[in-house]
């Protein structure tokens, strides 16, 4: 059970790049993407985690270890992972690698996109996400297709309440201050390789997937 881990500032394109992997045989776990279903359904989890995701806060590391570990015990031995948004903390890293450690694991490769403030935001304040299957569109970067709705099911596409200004400077600075100590945590072990995300998405998912190559 082994794993790739994209690592980077929100909006940096984790989800886009992802997007190309799966073909290769990953599977895509987004932590955002679950806590997102957990609202959706109205689980108590959701209802708490949403509270904190409206303002840019992160979900207790416990809830989102918790999430993964159910994951990991119900999937084949031979999984390959691609973590989207996990782990963004210290205490998520290590427990990723206790986790996988027991499972006769370990992280393969660490993607970093590297990005700077302004692209962010301008890539969240344009991001535009459909309402059904959570295809991630960009109004001047990756518009879909369709003008009414989602190229993959007609559905509405919506902004994501966490995507106005304010929160998004919130996010970037609890990025800054939780996710980016992990940058040297993985570059200590050998793993980090970094993109430049500032490239067009088709640039950016080639760099990728020569890194993992
Ligand atoms: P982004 O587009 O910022 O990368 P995500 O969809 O990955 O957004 O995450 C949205 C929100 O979900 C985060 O701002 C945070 O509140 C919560 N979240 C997602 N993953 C984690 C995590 N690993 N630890 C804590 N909170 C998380
Ligand atoms: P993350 O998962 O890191 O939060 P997303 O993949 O959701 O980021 O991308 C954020 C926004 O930026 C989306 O609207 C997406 O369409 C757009 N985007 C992603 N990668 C690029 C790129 N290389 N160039 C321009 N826009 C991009």
């Amino acid at each position: 059970m082994n794993a790739v881990v994209l690592l980077g500032p929100p909006g940096a394109g984790k989800g886009t790049v992802a997007e190309v992997l799966v073909d290769k045989g990953y599977r895509h776990v987004s932590t955002g993407d679950l806590l997102r279903e957990q609202i959706r359904l109205q689980t108590k989890l959701g209802l708490e985690a949403k509270k904190l995701m409206d303002q840019g806060q992160f979900v207790p590391d416990e809830v989102v270890v918790g999430m993964i570990r159910s994951l990991m015990e119900s999937s084949d031995m031979s999984a390959k992972f691609l973590f989207d948004g996990f782990p963004r903390t210290q205490i998520q890293a290590e427990k990723l690698d206790e986790l996988l450690q027991s499972f006769s694991g370990k992280i393969d490769d660490v993607v970093l996109l590297e990005c700077p403030d302004e692209v962010i935001v301008e890539r969240l304040s344009g991001r535009r996400t459909c309402t059904k299957c959570g295809a991630v569109y960009h109004i001047k970067y990756n518009p879909a297709e369709r003008r009414d709705g989602c190229d993959m099911d007609g559905c509405e596409l919506m902004q994501r309440p966490d995507d106005n200004e304010a929160t998004i400077k919130n996010r970037l600075h609890v990025y800054a201050e939780q996710t980016a100590p992990l940058i040297s945590y993985y570059t200590e072990q050998g793993l980090i390789h970094p993109v430049d995300a500032t490239m067009s998405i088709g640039e950016v998912r080639s760099a990728v997937l020569e890194k993992l190559g």
